[in-house]
């Protein structure tokens, strides 16, 4: 097993950045979609809308989050759920090495696709698989 040179603090806050970036920005997206989805079920229900309230308020809550998850087409929901996996890769220390071959993913693949978990060769691999 090669010993793995980690990345320095300053990458990683760089990267963890624009991850959580990225993250905010998806849900921000789902705010959108969210409050259109309100707006429809306002001028189609009658009247209380005590509980749709109650969803705004706790809308920055983590249980939520869950929620607006399944709110989020496929593709999207996908990426949320690999920029998770990339912060939680940051917190185990893994982050910035592929997944697959183990070896260290370039700079600026990263810069690209921060939330990628493999380099740049394995990600063709993959694809070539057909997926
Ligand atoms: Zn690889």
């Amino acid at each position: 097993m090669p010993k793995k040179k980690k990345l320095n603090k300053k990458e990683l806050k760089s990267y963890r950045d624009l991850l959580i970036k990225k993250k905010i920005n998806l849900l921000e997206g789902i705010n959108h979609l969210t409050n259109e989805t309100l707006k429809k079920t306002q001028r189609e229900a009658s009247g209380d809308l005590s509980g749709y309230a109650y969803h705004m308020a706790d809308m920055a809550s983590d249980v939520y989050e869950t929620d607006l998850l399944l709110q989020l087409a496929s593709g999207e929901r996908k990426l949320f759920m690999k920029i998770d996996e990339a912060l939680r890769r940051m917190e185990d220390g893994e982050y910035g090495f592929c997944m697959s071959c183990k070896k260290k993913i370039g700079k600026t693949r990263l810069k690209a696709i921060p939330h990628t978990p493999y380099c740049r060769g394995c990600q063709e691999k993959e694809e070539k698989s057909g997926r």
